[in-house]
């Protein structure tokens, strides 16, 4: 039993049909893709700083790639690259750190300065840059495009994914799952995987499982596209946050939020207290934002002086304490797996984290790679394997 059908869930649907699990369920209880990852701004990057997300943006990235033979569905995966952009040097050592690792692990990864900047991005204003770094195997995709790619070969493979079902709560007994109760009546089975995002917290406390993921919204923006812009990496102003892509008939921009008195926050300032079960408010895009983004945008491309903001969107990232997801079997009750709370790179991972995460439910254990870190565990235990950033 899958219950979200995000592309989390649904990259896990796929890959229990891929290895020939004929009994499985998906319960979304509204459209597939419907939560975060309708929203996201679809960015697939190698460039991470603590070496087991580099490994899963390898693992992800070589599935990205095959997306077409292995689901037979079509994915607009465009491998144009990530450049970081950096004006201060406190800035451009921050991303000469993690050069050594690239280097070990076998990624493209390379410090760029304003010249090649100019040359990957023609118009740029570089002025104000002391450099920036460039992976070229990174690059961007389609969240949307790409679950129902998931979605149609799980579905052509005998999975049964229903929508309209919400899950309840999780039925166990003693230290066993043994089912789920929808809004449609209680349904038995022996494994359950939550793939519910950033409403994980309220479910799991109904099998009595406290999982810290809270929900932080971000926003995105569009205008009309540039075709001279067509085919630049997702370019990233290090300092401020704000990037930019080219997204088929549009231009696509994400930002950090706002505080009230204009400073830039990239991510939340601590966890919250409590995580209370229960729904988040209704998503509205600070009015802050959009003067905000017209004149960094002016700022940093001419071909954006006078931008006119066609379209706009808040979402949630799916946050964790150390902003890394939550993986693999949950300690202490048999049969209960998560994989949820990627605190905003849920899509570039999915094929990596739902292939771990199945191997969990077949094979006892992820095998392709070694996930121990990302358990639940760490938690409870305060092991904290993890540098805390967020883009
Ligand atoms: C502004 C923004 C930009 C982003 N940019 C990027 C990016 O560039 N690259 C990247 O990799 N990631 C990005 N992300 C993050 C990415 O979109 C998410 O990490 C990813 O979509 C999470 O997928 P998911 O399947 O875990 O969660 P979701 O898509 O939220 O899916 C969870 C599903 O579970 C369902 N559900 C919840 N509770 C129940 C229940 N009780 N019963 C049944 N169904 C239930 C929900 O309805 C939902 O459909 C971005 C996110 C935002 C907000």
């Amino acid at each position: 039993m899958i219950v979200g059908g995000g592309v989390v869930g649904c990259a896990a649907a796929f890959f229990l049909a891929e290895r020939g699990q004929r009994d499985v369920v998906l319960l979304e209880r509204g459209q597939l893709g419907q939560g975060t990852s309708k929203g996201g701004l679809g960015g697939i990057r190698h460039q991470f700083d603590d070496e087991l997300d580099v490994r899963l943006s390898k693992l992800a990235v070589a599935f990205w790639r095959a997306f077409e033979d292995r689901t037979g569905a079509r994915h607009d995966f465009q491998q144009r690259g990530y450049l970081f952009i950096a004006e201060t040097r406190e800035g451009l050592e921050q991303l000469r750190a993690p050069i050594p690792l690239y280097e070990r692990i076998g990624v493209n990864v390379e410090m760029v300065d304003r010249e090649e900047i100019e040359r990957l991005v023609p118009g740029i204003r570089t002025d104000d840059l002391v450099g920036g770094r460039f992976g070229a195997e990174d690059g961007y995709g389609d969240p949307v495009q790409a679950l129902a790619g998931f979605a149609a070969f799980a579905h052509l493979a005998g999975v049964k994914i229903r929508e309209d079902v919400a899950v309840l709560e999780i039925m166990r007994e003693g230290d066993r799952v043994t089912g789920v109760r929808t809004s449609e009546g209680p349904i038995s089975c022996d494994r359950v995987l939550l793939a519910t995002g950033c409403w994980t917290a309220s479910l799991a406390a109904t099998a009595g499982v406290a999982v810290p993921i809270w929900a932080y919204a971000r926003s995105i923006m569009e205008s009309r596209p540039f075709p001279a812009l067509s085919r630049v990496p997702m370019t990233i102003e290090l300092e401020s946050g704000f990037h930019f892509r080219p997204k088929g008939a549009a231009q696509r921009f994400a930002m950090p939020n706002l505080t009230g008195d204009g400073r830039v926050e990239k991510g939340p300032v601590a966890p919250p207290t409590a995580f209370v079960p229960g729904d988040f408010a209704p998503l509205v895009v600070p009015s802050s934002l959009e003067p905000w983004v017209r004149a960094r945008a002016a700022w940093r491309h001419p071909l954006f002086a006078d931008l006119r903001i066609t379209d706009s969107w808040s979402c949630y990232y799916e946050m964790t304490p150390d902003d890394h997801p939550v993986v693999g079997a949950v300690p202490g009750v048999a049969g209960l797996y998560v994989a949820a709370g990627f605190s905003g790179h849920g899509f570039m991972h999915a094929p990596a984290t739902a292939q771990l995460v199945v191997e969990e439910m077949l094979d006892g254990r992820a095998h392709t790679l070694d996930i121990g870190d990302l358990s639940l565990e760490r938690f409870a235990s305060g092991r904290r394997p993890f540098t805390a950033t967020v883009l």
